[in-house]
């Protein structure tokens, strides 16, 4: 734009205040940045003016009050803008909206003809100042929601047919279980597809009523992986984890559980209770019920029966 559109530049309003208000949350934007968009640098000085000759009143400064006055309202009204009170000054001088005289300093360009008093202009910068604080305030709270939800966890793509598969590799254990005695539970985690570890229940053999498939396969992992915290692996297991396995798996931070029988009557996840969120734990692994449910039922009701009948003999 040339020297000359911006002195004929029009009279600071309530419509170019809003403009600056929207200039003004562009942090760090520089004189020269300003120029990309010649309305911008208009307001710019529109309001620097407005500002340094209290709406008008003034229309010649000494040059002392003049830098005072441009320095505070650099500070305190456009510090988002990369410039000192020096470049502005030369820019306002080199525009011609201001003339340096002997004496002082003179505006040539128009500022406002809204405002009465002084106490009036001072009014309105406080509320245009009121008014830049909740707009950047607005939109940090719209960029911060914005950035939780770019990292909130996104469910994770599933396969089915790799969970039929992992799901064999829980029913093999729940098998061994089987053949130890236990109550058929088997499980294992994988990441990324990898079995990283596998157990069964334990309980009679270790002679520990913790030594659940689940606690057992979570403890291997994460000694393997050495972190506590398994983040982004996912739990097979033959049947609903109990209260104690479910809070176990929030604990953990598994991704995901999957589970192939339903346990109505003891389940932790969903069954009897949701312990995650009956405990306000802060980490819930997303769910897969009911992969190769009809299997999974079958071992643990075989086994039942056969205790049954043993007892009955
Ligand atoms: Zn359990």
């Amino acid at each position: 734009m040339s020297q000359n559109d911006v002195a004929q530049a029009g009279r600071f309003t309530n419509k170019s205040a809003g403009h600056y208000n929207r200039l003004s949350l562009r942090n760090g934007v520089s004189l020269n940045g300003l120029t990309r968009n010649p309305l911008d640098l208009e307001i710019f000085f529109q309001a620097a003016l407005f500002f340094i000759s209290q709406a008008g009143k003034d229309d010649f400064l000494d040059q002392e009050t003049f830098l005072a006055r441009l320095e505070f309202f650099r500070s305190h009204h456009a510090a988002w803008l990369a410039g000192t009170t020096e470049e502005i000054y030369e820019w306002m001088q080199g525009c011609g909206l201001v003339v340096l005289t002997d004496d002082g300093v003179r505006f040539t360009a128009p500022v406002s003809d809204e405002f009465e008093t002084t106490d009036a202009v001072v009014e309105y910068w406080r509320e245009l100042e009121g008014e830049r604080v909740r707009r950047r305030h607005r939109v940090r709270a719209q960029l911060q929601a914005k950035n939780r939800e770019v990292n909130a966890p996104k469910p994770m793509s599933t396969d089915p047919e790799l969970d039929r598969r992992l799901m064999q590799e829980a029913l093999r254990m729940a098998k061994l279980a089987y053949d130890n005695d236990e109550v058929p539970v088997g499980a294992v985690i994988a990441m990324d597809g990898n079995i990283v570890a596998a157990a069964m229940n334990e309980v009679v053999t270790r002679h520990d009523p913790t030594a659940h498939a689940e606690m057992l396969v979570i403890r291997k992992a994460a000694a393997m992986l050495g972190n506590e915290r398994l983040n982004g692996a996912t739990l097979y297991v033959t049947l609903e984890p109990c209260p104690m396995c479910a809070a176990a798996c929030s604990l953990a931070r598994l991704a995901r559980v999957v589970w192939g029988a339903d346990d109505p009557d003891c389940g932790g996840m969903r069954g009897a209770i949701d312990v995650a969120a009956k405990a306000h734990l802060n980490h819930r692994p997303e769910m897969t019920p009911g992969v190769r449910r009809a299997e999974c039922e079958k071992i643990l009701q075989d086994f039942f029966k056969a205790k049954r009948k043993k007892a009955q003999a």
